[in-house]
């Protein structure tokens, strides 16, 4: 029998709906999950069990009197710590922020509480979001659970890792440039990123404003659905929202009124795509094609410059985010400071961690004024031009079809010392937040070595139950998603 920290969601569900258990005895059975995996995979960076028994008792409550908040009533959630929730810490996963705890909550928070979801402990991730296998946080590495000697993938690698094993079966992440659908397709579960807009910012502590979504996790498609319909929608709160109508996106999975066009842009299969990815991605192409899906190749020529517009624009929106952490206000003071500058100093040299100062020094250099021009602005120029690529490849195509990442998951180390390398990990998705569109990545397939490959799918901004749908259909016909790491 499959066992039951395996289960989506949306099967959780229905064992609460039918009471063969309750949300306690399921909060119970995750949390002996997590002890029993917890010293291999390494994914969490604290976990209030008493909370969340609290919590799942006041769900079973409610179910008892006929007052369930939702399909997600007494359903355990894992969150990735950089999204606030009162009384809880709030780390970054950075020094700088030890010992901090959250005195407000996000409004995707608030949104999980009023949905009846049980929060489950705050998930492991590069320092700020800042990475691709999770390495970069100061505390500790999460482990790949596919085979441990794997980085997760980043930076939500904790998410990622967490849901993949079974400690907890939904969770959420954020994704500036990739780092939900990177970790996800290392980890061999489906992860989306949203339309810039489409879920709130509000409690999510920024590393790139313009670029930042939350996004959730899940072994499979109906529980990213399920999820998305909690979060998704206007907050004022936000400036950055939009009001824009949210549809019933669980009910949409099934949509006789699919859309058909596939669009395969050319860039995204050339050199720099593993073999053995490239190929697994092909026979996902193939599978729409015999279900009558058409197959339009495309170009989106500007697509090469999305890295170096990332990480310019991205930089530049770091070094301006991060520049609050200064040991007066809120953040770690450092114990050696003698006077003001030197907390300033001190402070941030000691509590910031090597990619972050990478990243704040390169920023603070793209905005200086000697160099606004040639850099920041040629990127935002470069970013309008990447845009429009996409805008016209919708005229043709209902969603794009690409690989996730160049190569399935890499082990510890192999990317520390080079930067680059590490950036290159991102080629595939962040051009998809540049353009502020969804990208969803499903999981097609393993290597020869065992470990998960997957595909992502790009819509158009706002359509992301088209999105879902066309991911679902290959799910189905696949079994994937019920592919479990052996953990013996
Ligand atoms: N890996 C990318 C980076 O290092 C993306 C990070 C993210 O999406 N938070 O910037």
């Amino acid at each position: 029998m499959e066992e039951l920290f395996f289960k989506s969601a949306e099967e959780l569900a229905q064992m609460l709906t039918q009471k063969s258990i309750s949300a306690v005895e399921l909060i119970q059975i995750f949390l002996k999950r997590t002890r029993a995996v917890e010293p291999k995979i390494q994914a969490f960076l604290s976990l209030d069990e008493e909370k969340s028994l609290r919590q799942a008792k006041a769900s079973d409550e409610r179910r008892a009197k006929g007052q369930v908040f939702g399909p997600l009533d007494g359903i355990p959630i894992g969150m990735k710590d950089i999204i606030a929730e009162k009384g809880q810490p709030l780390t970054c996963g950075s020094k700088i922020l030890e010992h901090y705890i959250s005195p407000y909550d996000a409004t995707v928070t608030e949104r999980l509480y009023e949905a009846g979801a049980v929060l489950f402990g705050r998930l492991n991730l590069d320092e700020f979001a800042m990475g691709s296998s999770t390495e970069n946080s100061a505390y500790q590495k999460t482990h790949n659970p596919w085979n441990l000697e794997y980085v997760p993938g980043g930076s939500s690698g904790g998410s990622a890792a967490a849901v993949c094993v079974g400690e907890v079966p939904i969770a959420l992440g954020s994704d500036t440039g990739g780092s939900v659908r990177q970790p996800a397709t290392c980890c061999g579960i489906t992860g989306l990123k949203p339309t810039y807009g489409l879920v709130s910012r509000y409690g999510l502590s920024a590393m790139a404003s313009s670029l930042d979504q939350i996004g959730p996790f899940a072994h499979n498609v109906i529980d990213l659905a399920l999820l998305l319909q909690v979060i998704a929608g206007y907050d004022d709160r936000d400036s950055t929202s939009c009001k824009t109508e949210i549809p019933n996106y669980r009910q949409l999975l099934k949509n006789d009124r699919q859309p058909r066009r596939i669009g395969v842009p050319k860039e995204y299969f050339s050199e720099g795509l593993d073999g053995e990815v490239r190929q697994t991605i092909e026979n996902a192409i193939e599978f729409y094609r015999k279900n009558g899906y058409s197959i339009i190749n495309i170009s989106l020529p500007n697509i090469l410059y999305a890295i170096p517009t990332y990480y310019t624009i991205m930089t530049a929106e770091v070094s301006s985010n991060l520049a609050r952490f200064d040991g007066i206000r809120y953040s770690r003071r450092s114990p050696k400071t003698t006077n003001a500058l030197d907390i300033y100093f001190k402070s941030r040299t000691e509590g910031f961690g090597s990619e972050a100062k990478r990243r704040i020094i390169l920023g603070t250099y793209v905005l200086s004024s000697d160099h606004l021009d040639a850099y920041y602005i040629r990127a935002q120029k470069v970013r309008t031009r990447i845009r429009e690529d996409f805008a016209r490849a919708f005229e043709a195509v209902d969603v794009i079809l690409s690989p996730a990442s160049p190569a399935t998951a890499f082990k510890f180390g192999e990317k520390m010392d080079d930067p680059l390398q590490m950036y290159l990990e991102d080629i595939y998705t962040v051009a998809v937040n540049l353009a502020g569109l969804p990208g969803i990545s499903i999981p097609c397939g393993f290597s020869k070595v065992g470990l998960p490959i997957g595909f992502q799918l790009i819509g158009r901004a706002f359509h992301e139950s088209e999105l879902l749908s066309v991911a679902h259909q290959f799910e189905i016909a696949h079994d994937f998603y019920r592919c479990f790491p052996n953990m013996a």
